[in-house]
């Protein structure tokens, strides 16, 4: 075994949100290392990657594979990575490499509504978070400017803020502007809030509307994980890159006193510091702390409610497709623009799930070539077919709430990866709210239909539900620690300087995306750890003691 580094604080994780935790600690003059699974990939490797693939509608296709990084990839078939226990299966994505899952993400940055944090108060379903939305909207704030979210306040109303956007939109897309126009005195079509430059900001430049932002864009106009870990490199952060964390160690008062993790080799290195903070992301941290045990916490670190791992939520959707009876042409732009945010929060949430509408204006030249040659369609028939999909095929999917619910939860499975460690195991069930919340949008599909004029309508049946790749829940913060993980700081209730971060820690996951909502949590913890010097001690008094 190798002593190789010490640090005031260690941040196991490099994706976005622990980058960003990381930078900003720097920024304050903490010694911040921070500890991560996979390599260094390079955004041009990562283009050609998926300029070359055989795949390229397989989002994952362009991510290489680490086997001692191990990832769930499920074409052209299920890797069995991420165990799956049922009933339903829980299909998460994400990506293990400097910068983690974001950079293939589709940038949207919402916020939360009011409400979404106190449903247990108002409508008696799930929980209250720890905080309102009032405190948490400075951080919203400073996680948009770091980001550079772009966005319109006049058309989001329901997420109150304090300043303005920093960026103006993105430029409309065509087909975006006539579901407006053709939807408007009946539904309220919006520009979606994202991450995505609509000028230059940041040296980064604007918005080319090359629709390619999953899996990659290749302007860097979208903000990601890879940007966060230059951001906190620069701040003075060390990055060790492929160091695969299988455990923390504690001592005697119950302090995480080091950090083990393996190289490609499986040689094994143990890393000491004053704070930890795992942010592995909502799959990964929960097990890297299940894999924690010892004498005194045989069921892991920071478990001894149970809760770590449970509460396991997303926004699972249902979609309609159809053909539009004018041109509009998907494609241009963003992949993921507009949508209708009206019907996301009411009363009917004490008895269904609440949903936002989300419009993709993902080109369909790809996807209808690749069905077409399968049906075995070619020459004019081709042609014929394939100028009419790209020029009228819509789609409009829910993003729908999913409850808390211990029993949906990452286990440990015992199938172990290729480095011995075990894998996750995903327990998950769709249940009678999100399903109801699913048959209520029938009527909005079958009204924004009739608006669009379509024909050829195509609605996912009842036992199809895609996964949105929003891991929440599995790390709660609660006031109680006998229901949640961690306290509103993020702070593990059994080991006062272990903290936590990412999309995990959120205890309701509302119908938006998480991302922003877990950076914004994430600066508010380095406001919690930070201000209080006793938690952090020098670089220098952290080596001595090493
Ligand atoms: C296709 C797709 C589209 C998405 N679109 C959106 C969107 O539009 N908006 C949105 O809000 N969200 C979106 N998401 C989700 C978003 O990507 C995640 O919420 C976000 O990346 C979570 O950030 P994170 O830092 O918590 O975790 P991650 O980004 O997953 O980063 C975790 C990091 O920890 C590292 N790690 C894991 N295990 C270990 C270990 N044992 N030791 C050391 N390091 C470890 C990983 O390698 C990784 O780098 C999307 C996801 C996918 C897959
Ligand atoms: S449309 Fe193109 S340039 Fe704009 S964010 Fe998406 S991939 Fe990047």
């Amino acid at each position: 075994m190798t002593e190789l580094s010490s640090a005031d604080v260690v941040v196991i994780g490099s994706g976005i949100c622990g980058a960003l935790t990381a930078r900003k600690l720097a920024q304050r003059g903490a010694s911040v290392l921070m500890l991560e699974a996979g390599p260094r990939v390079s955004r041009a490797q990562i283009l050609a990657n998926f300029r070359n693939s055989p795949r390229r509608s397989d989002w994952m296709s362009s991510y290489p594979f680490f086997p001692w990084a191990p990832h769930p990839v499920y074409q052209p078939e299920d890797n069995g990575y991420l165990v799956q226990a049922g009933p339903y299966p829980y299909a998460a994505e994400y990506i293990r490499m400097v910068g983690g899952t974001s950079w293939h993400w589709a940038a949207h940055a919402w916020r939360y509504v009011p409400n979404d944090m106190r449903i247990h108060s108002l409508y008696g379903v799930g929980v209250d978070w720890p905080f309102d939305y009032d405190e948490l909207e400075p951080f919203y704030q400073e996680a948009e400017e770091i980001m550079g979210v772009a966005g319109s306040a006049a058309e989001h109303p329901e997420s109150p803020r304090s300043k303005p956007f920093p960026l103006e939109p993105v430029a409309e897309p065509y087909a975006m502007r006539r579901l407006r126009e053709r939807l408007a005195g009946v539904y309220s079509v919006v520009g979606n809030t994202a991450a995505r430059n609509s000028r230059t900001f940041d040296g980064r430049p604007a918005c080319c509307g090359s629709n390619n932002c999953q899996p990659i864009c290749p302007v860097d106009a979208q903000y990601h994980g890879g940007l966060a870990v230059d951001a906190a490199e620069a701040a003075g952060v060390k990055l060790i890159a492929n160091a695969v964390v299988y455990r923390l160690e504690h001592d005697d008062q119950d302090r995480v006193v080091a950090a083990h993790y393996y190289d490609p080799d499986k040689k094994s290195y143990r890393v000491t510091g004053k704070t930890f903070i795992v942010a592995a992301n909502g799959i990964e941290s929960p097990k890297l702390l299940l894999l924690s045990t010892s004498d005194k916490h045989p069921n892991g670190l920071a478990n001894s409610s149970g809760m770590v791992g449970r509460n396991l939520m997303d926004h699972p959707s249902t979609s309609m497709t159809f053909d539009v009876d004018e041109d509009v042409w998907l494609g241009r732009g963003p992949q993921s623009p507009s949508s209708i945010n009206t019907l996301r929060d009411g009363p009917f949430r004490a008895q269904r799930s609440p949903y936002r509408l989300d419009f993709t204006n993902i080109s369909r030249v790809d996807g209808t070539t690749r069905r077409l040659l399968q049906e075995g369609v070619y020459g004019e028939e081709f042609e014929k077919r394939l100028r009419h999909s790209a020029a009228r095929e819509m789609n409009v999917k829910t993003v729908l709430e999913v409850l808390p619910n211990p029993e949906n939860r990452i286990t440990l499975s015992d199938q172990k990866d290729a480095m011995g460690i075990s894998k996750p195991q995903a327990h998950y069930a769709i249940d009678a709210y999100t399903r109801a919340g699913a048959q209520a949008a029938k009527a909005d599909f079958a009204r924004i239909a009739e608006l669009m004029g379509a024909t050829n309508i195509r609605l996912t049946d009842d036992e199809h539900f895609a996964n949105n790749q929003h891991i929440c829940g599995t790390l709660s913060m609660g006031s109680d620690p006998k229901t949640s993980v961690c306290d509103q700081y993020g702070q593990a209730h059994d080991h006062d300087n272990l903290f936590m971060v990412g999309t995990g820690v959120l205890p309701t996951a509302g119908t938006c995306n998480s991302t922003l909502a877990a950076v914004a949590v994430a600066l508010r913890t380095v406001e919690h750890i930070l201000p209080d010097r006793s938690s952090v001690r020098s670089s220098n008094d952290a080596a001595s003691n090493a």
